[in-house]
Formats: structure tokens, C-alpha cells, sequence
């Protein structure tokens, strides 16, 4: 993932009346040279930031994004720009474009762009015909713009200064801080729906749900693994924006992701008409999620390593819960806990993932570089993961002794052959198994779903 930090980025002092007025001089120059020059309509994009503040990281962040919504909209609509000026520094930031199309028809595409959404409101899109005069948004048929603090029109209220400076001056950053933050949580959970998407594709899955069959389940199916993946979609976005909004000891963050996690329960099993597909991997990517919020909410870095580290000083606290005597009936976390000392979920995450730092996430990498598929990748790491991983669901379904003999046999298969056909033979003989002894390599699954998460957040070097 790209990672920019607004906190690094030099914060320019704010510009006297004078500078402004003198930039506005030399951009209304610019303009009219423009048209001269290539005698097409021209669109002037700037910000509305108020105050003698206009250049700052958050707002430099603001102004790409415009500049890349007009670029793609007037690729969209076809209309070549024969040229683009732009004007940055510390009186803030202005772009130029020539274009080849009717004025309006332009002024249509700008009103479009500043309607989308909330930043939009802080895009100042003019368009000006040939001969220099401004399409306004009535020419067009559209409402005046209005103001982002008490939402009459925005030209009444900045002529007579109707808010103070510094209110509205708040309110634009926090319209630009939530904006991107949301931009954020949206692409770290999307990948959390996707990396649940691909383990629950991958085929063959010895004793798991996949294409092919149910595995050793008779209470599900992959349609019921759709339903519970869709239903949890939009509950990562809210453990991204925990750690986003959260400040202090990651350790505490788990408390306050704790509410989140039980209606992300609620969302899953109401889902799934009360099956239980995914409860391990809320916990395993919720508190993955809310680590990448909580490094990039609080400007910390953002490696795999600053993650996986956040994550267990934000697991820490659950694996002490299992330390305790559980209240009620017991998970397959506890139960495997108390009877053979494995941590399961809370366990690996609470150590940082160590099996898929060390084994799962290298593998998957060097697979999907020699070629293979995800797939097929995917299985060969699943393989990987049950020889070494004490897995607390296959465990607690068929006993300690039954999955050390069938945790040997797999490693001595890996040890003779690392060829993809192979492995996928292997994986569904061994389902045939699985499915006998009525095993199922839940934990392990959860794994592989985290190594393509952070596979698809880091994808290593290339
Ligand atoms: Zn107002």
C-alpha cells in the first residue's frame, strides 16, 4: 500500500492578504493567456480553503484527488485537454486546463464532480468560455453552492463573513481528514473481504468448505461462506476506523474494539442462520484492521512489521482472558487451550502471526512469483500451515493424538515433493481423510485467509 504521510510533509506558513491578492492577479493572468493562446474554453480548478492557510499537507492531498477526478472525467467524456498549467505554493494550489468541448458541456462534467461527494464541496471548478466570461451554475440550471457551515448559500455567508475564519477552517480539514480516512478503512477492509474470498476458493481444502464440497461440515456450504463474507463486509471498515479514532496504548484498543467484534458476531451468524463460519477470523483480521487504523491514525509507520507488532501488543489482553477460567460454555479456543495449551486465534495473534511471518507469507509470495495461481499457491501454504500450526479447531473436533498423526504424515508428503500437481493430489487425499476422521483445519484456514490479507496490503518486493 502506498503509504504518504501528511504529518511529514512541510507545513508552508500562511500567506498575507497581499500575496493572496497578488496570486489571484497572476492566476486571472494566466487565465486570460490561456485563452489567447489556445482559444478554447478553460477550466480553472482550485480550493475552497479559507484563510491565509491554503497550503498544507491535507489540502495538497485534496487537490490531487481533484486534479485526478477532472482527469478522468474529461477521459471519460472524451474531451482532449490541449494543455494544463498549475500554479502551487503557499497562496494554494490552482490548475488549467485548455479543453476541446462546449464550455457547458464541461461546466456539466465540473458541477457532476463537485456534487460526488464531501470533498467535493471543497472543489472549485470554473469554466470559462472562449471569451473569458464565467458559465455560472445557474446558466445550467443548478442550485448555488452552499456553506459547509450552516448550509445556506456559501455567498452570502463568506461576503458577510457570517463564520469565523478558524470554524470554517475547521470544519474543511475535518471534511478532508474523514474523507480519507474513510478512503483508507474502505481499501483495508475490502481487502479483508477479498483475502476471505480467496480462502474459502482455494481448492482442494483438506476437511474445509470449498468449490468442490463441504469438507468434514455438514452444517455448511460455500453459499453459506458468501453469506457470512457479505454480511461482514462493512464490519471491518468499523475495526479500521477504531484504530483510526483511537488514541493511546495499543493494548487498550482491544476493549474498545470489543462492541464492534460481538455485532460483527451478531452480523455473521444472523447471516448464516446461526452457523458458525467465521468467528476465529473476525477476531484475526478485526484486530489486524484496527492495527493498520491505529498506526495510520496516530502517523506511526505502516510496514508489515509496525502491524504485526501492533497486533500483539492489541492481542496481548485476549490471550490473558484465556489464562482465566472461561464463564459459560467454552470456545474451541478454550477447550483446546485448557486441554493440550494451544492459543489458537487469540494465541497467534497475540505473538504477531508468527506462522505466517516465518512460513505462510514468504511461501505464498514466492509461489504466486514462480507463477502459480492463487489457487494453487494457496493450497501448497495450507499444506505448509497444518504441518506446523497447532490448529484448536481440528484439535478440539478430533482429539491431540488423531492430528499429530495426520500433522506427521503431511510433513513427511512436504518433505518428498514441493510440485503443484502433486500438492493439490495430496490435498485431496488427504481431504478424503479429513473427512473420515472428522477433521477440520479451521485455524489453519483463518491463516491462510491473513497471509493473502496482508499478501494483497504488502506485496513484498517485486
Ligand atoms: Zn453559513
Amino acid at each position: 500500500m502506498a503509504v504518504r504521510r501528511e504529518e511529514e510533509m512541510p507545513e508552508e506558513s500562511p500567506a498575507t492578504l497581499k500575496e493572496i491578492l497578488y496570486a489571484r492577479e497572476l492566476r486571472t493572468n494566466c487565465q486570460r493567456r490561456l485563452l489567447a493562446e489556445f482559444g478554447r474554453p478553460l477550466v480553472s480548478f482550485t480550493l475552497n480553503i479559507a484563510g491565509g492557510r491554503k497550503a498544507f499537507p491535507l489540502a495538497e492531498r485534496t487537490f490531487r484527488e481533484g486534479k485526478w477526478l477532472i482527469a478522468r472525467e474529461l477521459e471519460r467524456a472524451g474531451i482532449p485537454v490541449a494543455v494544463y498549467r498549475e500554479d502551487c505554493g503557499r497562496t494554494g494550489y490552482a490548475g488549467f486546463y485548455a479543453v476541446d468541448a462546449g464550455a457547458e458541456r464541461v461546466k456539466r462534467l465540473a458541477a457532476a464532480i463537485e456534487e460526488s461527494g464531501p470533498l467535493g464541496r471543497l472543489f472549485d471548478i470554473d469554466v470559462l468560455r472562449r471569451d473569458g466570461t464565467k458559465i455560472s451554475r445557474e446558466d445550467i440550471g443548478l442550485p448555488e453552492r452552499t456553506c459547509l457551515i450552516c448550509g445556506k448559500p456559501a455567498l452570502l455567508c463568506s461576503r458577510s463573513a457570517a463564520h469565523p475564519v478558524e470554524e470554517v477552517v475547521r470544519k474543511t480539514q475535518e471534511i478532508m481528514r474523514s474523507c480519507f480516512q474513510e478512503q483508507y478503512a474502505g481499501r483495508v477492509a475490502q481487502s479483508a473481504v477479498r483475502a476471505m474470498l480467496y480462502e474459502v476458493a482455494v481448492t482442494p481444502k483438506p476437511g474445509l468448505v470449498d468449490r468442490e464440497g463441504n469438507g468434514a461440515h455438514r452444517d455448511m456450504d460455500i453459499f453459506t461462506f458468501f453469506d457470512s463474507i457479505s454480511a461482514l463486509a462493512p464490519c471491518f471498515r468499523r475495526f479500521v476506523q477504531e484504530g483510526l479514532d483511537f488514541r493511546g496504548e495499543p493494548r487498550k484498543l482491544l476493549a474498545s474494539c470489543r462492541y464492534s467484534g460481538l455485532l460483527a458476531e451478531d452480523a455473521m451468524f444472523r447471516a448464516t442462520g446461526g452457523v458458525n463460519t467465521h468467528k476465529g477470523l473476525i477476531f484475526s483480521l478485526g484486530v489486524l484492521c484496527a492495527a493498520m487504523g491505529y498506526l495510520h491514525g496516530n502517523g506511526l509507520p505502516e510496514d508489515m512489521d509496525a502491524v504485526l507488532e501492533a497486533c500483539s501488543e492489541i492481542a496481548a489482553p485476549a490471550r490473558g482472558e484465556l489464562e482465566k477460567a472461561p464463564k459459560g460454555p467454552p470456545t474451541h479456543g478454550e477447550k483446546a487451550y485448557s486441554e493440550c495449551g494451544f492459543s489458537g486465534a487469540r494465541g497467534e495473534a497475540a505473538k504477531g502471526f508468527p506462522h505466517v511471518k516465518s512460513i505462510a507469507l514468504p511461501l505464498l509470495r514466492s509461489l504466486r512469483k514462480a507463477g502459480l495461481s492463487p489457487n494453487d499457491a494457496g493450497v501448497a501454504v495450507l499444506l505448509h500451515l497444518i504441518s506446523r500450526v497447532d490448529d484448536t479447531n481440528a484439535v478440539s473436533r478430533s482429539g491431540l493424538a488423531t492430528y499429530r498423526a495426520v500433522q506427521s504424515e503431511v510433513q513427511k508428503c512436504l518433505s518428498e515433493t514441493s510440485e503443484p500437481k502433486e500438492l493439490l493430489n495430496l490435498a485431496r487425499g488427504l481431504n478424503e481423510k479429513f473427512i473420515s476422521l472428522n477433521i477440520s483445519p479451521g485455524g489453519c484456514a483463518d491463516l491462510l485467509a491473513v497471509t493473502f490479507f496482508l499478501s494483497f496490503l504488502f506485496p513484498g518486493p517485486q
